[in-house]
C-alpha cells in the first residue's frame, strides 16, 4: 500500500544538497493466494525494487507490506527472518546466486539447516524429493552448478527456494537469461510447481510474451508508479493506458492476419531523480493533454478489476467514450 522506495544519490563534492533516485514512488497493489501477479515495465521502471521491499533486501522508505493482514514492516529483524521462511526469491542468473564450491545437495541443505527447520535425517529427505520435483536425478545432486546448464542450475534454484516450502515466492526475471526453448520448459516447470505446492507469485518480468503465458493478473509500471492493472485477458486483449498500448504494439502477433501497428516511443525514460510534474509518462506519451502537465492523474478503477492511471479515463463516463471514438 502506497509503497515508496527511495534512494539517496550521491550528492557531489560541493553539492549540499541531497537527490533522491525515486525507484518506486507510491504503488500499491494486491496479490491474491496461489495466484500469478506479473509486474512489468521497461528496466529501471522499480520492478525490481518492490520485489526486493517486499523481501526488505531493501528497507521501504514508506508504505505498508501486508502479509496475512500484518505489516511486515513492523517487524523487528530477527522476527522477520522468521517470516523469510515463507517468502522466497529466485533471480535472473542462477550462477551467480549459488555457490560453485558447493555441491546441489550442500546448496539445498543449507537453507534447512539455517532455519533449522528439521532434523538432518530429514533434510537429505527433503533435499532428495525436491530435487526430483524440479527435474534433477539422484546422481545429479552430488554434482556441482559449474557442471550443469543454464536451465538446469535455474531448476537448482528454483529447488533451493522451495526446499524451506515458501508461500510466496518472487520470480525477477527468473527466465530471462535463458534461450527460448528453455524458457519454455522452465515456465511450465513453475506452473506446475505453483499448481502442486499452492504457491503465490510474483512475477517480475519485462518480457510480455513471457507474462502473458504465465500471469492471472498484471500490473504496468513506469518511472515507479503503476500505469495500469488488469486481468491477464482484459489488459492484452483491451489495453487501456496509452503506455500499455506501446508496450504491447512491440509484441510480434502470431497470428500474420492481424496488422498490428507499432506504436514508437520518442525520447527515454525521465531520470527517476527528477520526475516530470504531472503524468510520469507525458513527455514520451502520444495522446497527451495539457492537463497532463499540470495534474497527475488518479489510479482508479475504471472497469471491474481494471485500473488505470490517465486523464483520458477520467469521468464522466461520457468522456471514456469519446476518448476510445478517438482512438479509433
Ligand atoms: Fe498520456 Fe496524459 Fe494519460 Fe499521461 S495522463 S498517459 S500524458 S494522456
Ligand atoms: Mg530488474
Amino acid at each position: 500500500n502506497h509503497l515508496k522506495k527511495h534512494f539517496p544519490q550521491k550528492a557531489g563534492i560541493f553539492k549540499r544538497t541531497k537527490n533522491y533516485v525515486r525507484a518506486v514512488d507510491g504503488i500499491s497493489f494486491e496479490i491474491n493466494e496461489e495466484e500469478t501477479f506479473s509486474l512489468v515495465g521497461e528496466s529501471g521502471c522499480g520492478k525490481s525494487t518492490t520485489g526486493r521491499s517486499i523481501l526488505r533486501l531493501h528497507e521501504p522508505t514508506s508504505g505498508e507490506i501486508l502479509y496475512q493482514g500484518k505489516d511486515i514492516l513492523d517487524y523487528s529483524k530477527r522476527d522477520f527472518r522468521g517470516l523469510r521462511k515463507d517468502l522466497q526469491m529466485i533471480f535472473q542468473d542462477p550462477y551467480s546466486s549459488l555457490n560453485p564450491r558447493m555441491t546441489v545437495k550442500n546448496l539445498l541443505l543449507e537453507p534447512l539447516l539455517t532455519h533449522k527447520v528439521c532434523s538432518k535425517k530429514e533434510a537429505s529427505a527433503r533435499v532428495f524429493d525436491i530435487a526430483e520435483k524440479v527435474g534433477l536425478t539422484r546422481q545429479q545432486v552430488d554434482k556441482h552448478p559449474h557442471e550443469f546448464s543454464g536451465g538446469q542450475r535455474q531448476r537448482i534454484s528454483i529447488a533451493r527456494a522451495l526446499i524451506l516450502n515458501p508461500k510466496v515466492v518472487i520470480l525477477d526475471e527468473a527466465v530471462s537469461a535463458l534461450d527460448v526453448s528453455i524458457q519454455a520448459q522452465i515456465l511450465n516447470l513453475l506452473i506446475d510447481l505453483q499448481d502442486e505446492l499452492k504457491l503465490t507469485y510474483l512475477f517480475i518480468s519485462h518480457d510480455l510474451n513471457v507474462v502473458r503465458h504465465v500471469s492471472d493478473r498484471v500490473g504496468v509500471m513506469y518511472l515507479g508508479q503503476m500505469m495500469e492493472m488488469a486481468e491477464t485477458d482484459d489488459l492484452y486483449n483491451e489495453p487501456l493506458h496509452p503506455y500499455t498500448k506501446s508496450l504491447l504494439s512491440a509484441i510480434p502477433s502470431t497470428d500474420p492476419t492481424i496488422k498490428k501497428e507499432r506504436i514508437i516511443l520518442q525520447g527515454d525514460v525521465p531520470d527517476p531523480s527528477n520526475p516530470p510534474s504531472g503524468c510520469p509518462f507525458r513527455l514520451r506519451c502520444p495522446k497527451a493533454l495539457e492537463r497532463c502537465s499540470l495534474e497527475k492523474p488518479t489510479y482508479q478503477e475504471v472497469k471491474a478489476n481494471h485500473w488505470v492511471a490517465c486523464h483520458l479515463y477520467d469521468s464522466p463516463k461520457a468522456d471514456v467514450n469519446e476518448s476510445e471514438k478517438e482512438e479509433q
